[in-house]
């Protein structure tokens, strides 16, 4: 049995959906102690300047910038493709890339590889409407994933294959060399500094060593691993830490069913209190890159870890009967899925938090509303209501407080859990994985650690790739030099 745990909309979320508690399964794991792994000689696989840990979202971006800055790039994935969450995961909505005025602050690679999809594989609005207070654009748009607070903004629909096609090529467009179906185990660590990585493969355990590590594990694997202090506390009102399997249903006519939503809102209604009443855990579609497809990404179960093999096979088992229940039932009740199917179960888990990194710096709800740029600013994201200006994404936090040899990026960043809320979004992945990548490269080049790096320097490769930067601009840059220990900003 599930309880719902109705999430309320407040400033510091944008997201209202649902969660659910549910009566976690019997463990039943006795103590049985441990065994010692007696050492033993690992073949060294290859030898790069960077090494891209993970090829989600952050990964892919890091192994591009470090790639365009002159590095050899190595990408070490545990699954088939690129993309993590928004392929494998079927996260297929991209959040939004323009702030409340329909400016696009989310630029760089992220605004690339999205222009770069064939136009059958990307469904949103125009530029011309981002921005747009009109009510009936922004009616329309918030039945499809892109108008919040009455604004119409750019955060797509994307076709999972074709997105995992291109960032394959323009990795391996820029050199960089893809090692799938390996699965990172430890950082290798020479005199307390990451030197590269362990990691299991079907051909056995092997090292790769590197100059820089950049973990884009989403769940930091590796700055835990190598000792890095992490943080694991949530906000328990949010969505942000709940997970769930995405799944996708075809042979859905999603304008039917916008139509009946929008047009019968007391049907709707019943609609969803029956779903509720005889599903228990019961979510609405989103729509997708096609009108035939219809997206899911929940019932979202809280009080589960991403770190917890059970609680992981928990997670997915009850997802998949949940998804055959779904499919029950929309058939049964819902205009526009009478010849719904199963179309795809996610391969990746959703996993939206585990560990963040406890960085030299570190993004915080108190900054939302002040607008300040930070001196290391290494891009910009939007807010999550138009309370509130756009936020400055500093340096420090893909930095460890500690560690050295080794920058993470993406969703497991140096961050409160309110400020989590967004920044594990995927724009925001390909932000900090971007940054992260030329900064690894920069190091590498320069025979310094990732945290010497000079920002001047940072910043200027990040605005030759096209990220959109202020400090420089506005002349708000204080003094640019390397980042001190543990200032937490
Ligand atoms: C259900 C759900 C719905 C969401 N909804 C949205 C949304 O609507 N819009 C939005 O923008 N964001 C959304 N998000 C958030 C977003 O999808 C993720 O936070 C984002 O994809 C994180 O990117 P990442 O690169 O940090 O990590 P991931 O996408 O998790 O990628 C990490 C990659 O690293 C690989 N990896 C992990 N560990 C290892 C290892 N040890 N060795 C080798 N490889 C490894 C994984 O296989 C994976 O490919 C959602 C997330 C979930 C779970």
């Amino acid at each position: 049995m599930s309880r719902i745990k109705p999430v309320e909309r407040s400033d510091d979320r944008i997201l209202v959906s649902d969660m659910h508690e549910f009566e976690r399964g019997e463990r039943g794991r006795p103590d049985l102690g441990t065994l010692h792994e007696s050492g033993r000689d690992i073949p060294v696989y290859r030898r790069c300047d960077v090494l891209v840990v993970g090829g989600g979202p952050s990964g892919t971006a890091a192994a591009v910038a470090a790639a365009r800055l002159g590095a050899e790039v190595i990408v070490l994935e545990r699954y088939n493709h690129l993309g993590g969450l928004s392929t494998g995961g079927l996260v297929i909505w991209i959040d939004r890339m323009t702030d409340w005025e329909g400016r696009p602050v989310i630029r760089g690679f992220a605004e690339e590889l999205l222009g770069r999809l064939p136009p059958e594989a990307i469904a949103g609005p125009g530029t011309e409407e981002w921005g747009s207070k009109d009510p009936a654009r922004a009616a329309h748009w918030a039945q499809r994933t892109a108008a919040f607070h009455g604004i119409v903004t750019w955060s797509p629909t994307i076709d999972p294959e074709r997105l995992k096609l291109l960032s394959q090529e323009v990795v391996l467009g820029e050199g960089a060399r893809l090692a799938f179906h390996a699965w990172a185990a430890l950082p290798l660590l020479e005199e307390g500094v990451v030197r590269g990585a362990i990691f299991e493969s079907k051909g056995g355990r092997q090292a790769v060593r590197a100059k820089v590590v950049v973990d884009a594990t989403g769940d930091g694997d590796l700055f835990a691993r190598g000792g890095a202090a992490f943080e694991s506390d949530i906000e328990s009102h949010d969505i942000h830490h709940s997970m769930n399997t995405a799944w996708l249903l075809g042979g859905a006519d999603m304008a039917r069913w916008i139509a009946f939503r929008t047009s019968q809102p007391e049907q709707f209604a019943q609609f969803m209190a029956r779903g509720r009443e005889e599903l228990g855990a019961f979510e609405r579609p989103f729509v997708s890159w096609r009108n035939d497809v219809a997206l899911y990404m929940g019932p979202r179960q809280s009080g589960f870890s991403g770190l917890d093999v059970d609680d992981q096979t928990e997670v997915e088992v009850r997802s998949h009967r949940l998804m055959g229940a779904h499919l029950d039932f929309y058939r049964a009740h819902a205009p526009g899925f009478e010849n719904a199917y199963l179309m795809l179960s996610a391969p990746q888990l959703g996993v939206r938090h585990s560990r963040r990194l406890v960085g030299a710096k570190k993004m915080l709800r108190a900054h939302w509303p002040t607008a300040q740029v930070f001196d290391d600013e290494i891009g910009v994201t939007p807010s999550v209501s138009p309370k509130f200006p756009n936020i400055s994404i500093p340096y420090g936090c893909l930095v460890p407080e500690q560690l050295e040899g080794l920058l993470a990026c993406g969703r497991h960043i140096s961050c409160d859990p309110n400020s989590h809320g967004f920044m594990r979004e995927i724009p925001q992945c390909w932000i900090t994985g971007q940054a992260a990548g030329a900064a690894a490269a920069i190091a590498a080049n320069r025979g310094i650690a990732p945290r010497a790096v000079d920002i001047a320097e940072l910043q200027s490769a990040l605005l030759g790739q096209g990220v959109y930067l202020r400090a420089r601009d506005t002349q708000q840059v204080g003094n640019a030099g390397p980042i001190p220990m543990a200032s937490a900003v």
